[in-house]
């Protein structure tokens, strides 16, 4: 299996990233966000309670996003790879992710990091708030605020990963056509290489 990670602060374009990849790989994509706010759609027990941390700027209990990615990684369990997108975000989260694809079989391939600089992240979600109706972006100091959820929690995954030899980390400025180019052959030569390995 191939398993990416798109690592990256809010805004930084994951979600536009992800759809192209997907198409282009054919993986799975898993991203945490739209299955929170799927949920939240459907007014289930499990998206109203995500809803009150969402709306604040803060992260969703962590037992929580482990449960919707096991039953999405069961759910798929003949898929050629997975995208996550938007998970891990916490330590624990990624503990539990090796853990979930240990069971499986498989692992990370490897971690892709968008980088972009927050002044210009703000700009973009705000941008973003405009058009997507997500309450999320429409308030600075909740996006403020997950910025420095992002910081205290998130970037630490960065680590974990780059103790594995499995981070790497792309500008994440530019067209999306430019990124996306950037991401594919970084992506062709992860493939390849796996594909060595596998032929050996
Ligand atoms: P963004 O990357 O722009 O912040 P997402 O759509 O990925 O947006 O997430 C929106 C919100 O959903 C987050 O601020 C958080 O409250 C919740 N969320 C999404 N993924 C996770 C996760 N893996 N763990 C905890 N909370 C999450």
């Amino acid at each position: 299996m191939f398993n990416l990670i798109l690592f990256g602060p809010p805004g930084s374009g994951k979600g536009t990233q992800s759809e192209k990849i997907v198409e282009k790989f054919g993986l799975i994509h898993l991203s945490t966000g739209n299955l929170l706010r799927q949920e939240i759609a459907d007014k289930t027990g499990l998206g109203l309670a995500a809803k009150s941390f969402m709306d604040k700027g803060q992260l969703v209990p962590d037992e929580v996003v482990i449960g919707m990615i096991d039953t999405c990684i069961e759910k798929h369990a003949d898929a050629k790879g997975f995208l996550f997108d938007g998970f891990p975000r916490t330590v624990a989260q990624a503990q539990a992710l090796d853990n979930l694809l240990t069971l499986k079989k498989t692992s990370i391939t490897k971690v892709i990091a968008l980088d972009v600089l927050e002044e210009e992240l703000i700009k973009r979600l705000i941008k973003r708030g405009e058009t997507s109706g997500r309450s999320d972006d429409t308030n600075e100091e909740v996006i403020r605020r997950r910025f420095a959820v992002y910081k205290d929690e998130t970037e630490p995954v960065a680590d974990y990963y780059k103790h594995q030899g499995k981070f790497e980390a792309i500008k994440g400025i530019g067209t999306i056509d430019e990124i996306f180019n950037a991401l594919g052959s970084l992506i062709e030569t992860e493939i390849a290489a796996q594909q060595s390995v596998s032929a050996q």
